[in-house]
């Protein structure tokens, strides 16, 4: 391939030498004490994420959320993204509640990290048509959304994932799919989600794509999953031919 011939368009998929056609990103969510934690991990092997924080987060005692240093500290080595200000379910909420959540989110995340702050999570992955129109209008210019099993991010205020560091009950017909009809594979993919994350990371690496890796710390911690958490991050780490990015700098690829 003659690099001189892939000068228009900047997609994930590109084959020409001086761009990547593979990218990976990761996003963890909430602002947990335990964020910390995982942000070492992903120092340790050089890969790059988003933070998505409720800096009053209702859901978690005022224990466990990550204060304000730690967000601030976060900031310097990561991206910091939206989560609404106390991670309410936007779908229950009127527009004008809904545009309040996500817009004092940002302004205390920007107030915490004296950053501006681009990218939004919409909690739980619920949200309405209009409600994407609101993430707008407060001044985010990218959204993620929890739907995985993508190598493409979509459209950059609905975007797709790949998968979650999770494993969810829901992935049995996925894993028979991915299996190709093998069984026992499809039972490894199905019972762990590293396989499952390490399976999706290779297929990207052949296919090209953007591989979009999210979770939660706390909920990481909770099902005693940071060595499989490890085990995936030292798989998709260093390879010279990805490029690793933050969901923010996702924004060129997304349509
Ligand atoms: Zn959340």
């Amino acid at each position: 391939m003659n690099a001189t011939t892939g000068t228009t368009g900047s997609t994930a998929s590109t084959t020409s030498t001086d761009r990547p056609r593979v990218t990976v990103t990761t996003s963890w969510d909430d602002g947990h004490v335990l964020d910390p934690r995982l942000a070492a991990l992903l120092d340790r092997h050089r890969i790059p994420g988003t933070f998505y924080i409720a800096p009053r987060n209702l859901e978690l005692s005022p224990a466990e959320r990550l204060p304000a240093v730690g967000i601030r500290e976060l900031a310097e080595r990561f991206e910091i993204g939206g989560h609404t200000l106390t991670h309410q379910r936007l779908p229950r909420l009127t527009d004008a509640a809904a545009a309040a959540e996500i817009r004092s989110g940002r302004a205390e995340l920007e107030a915490i990290t004296g950053r501006p702050v681009t990218s939004f999570c919409y909690p739980r992955g619920e949200y309405t048509a209009r409600q994407v129109h609101l993430v707008e209008q407060a001044g985010f210019t990218l959204a993620r959304t929890v739907r995985r099993g993508s190598l493409t991010p979509g459209r950059a205020l609905e975007l797709d994932t790949t998968v979650n560091a999770y494993a969810h009950r829901v992935d049995g017909p996925l894993a028979l799919r991915l299996a190709a009809g093998r069984p026992w594979r499809a039972a490894r993919l199905f019972l762990s989600w590293d396989e499952l994350a390490i399976h999706w990371f290779d297929r990207c690496l052949r296919e090209g794509g953007v591989y979009h890796l999210w979770g939660h710390s706390w909920e990481v911690d909770a099902r005693g999953d940071w060595s499989r958490l490890e085990r995936v991050l030292a798989h998709i780490a260093g390879h010279p031919q990805v490029a690793y990015r933050t969901n923010g700098e996702l924004l060129g690829l997304a349509a």
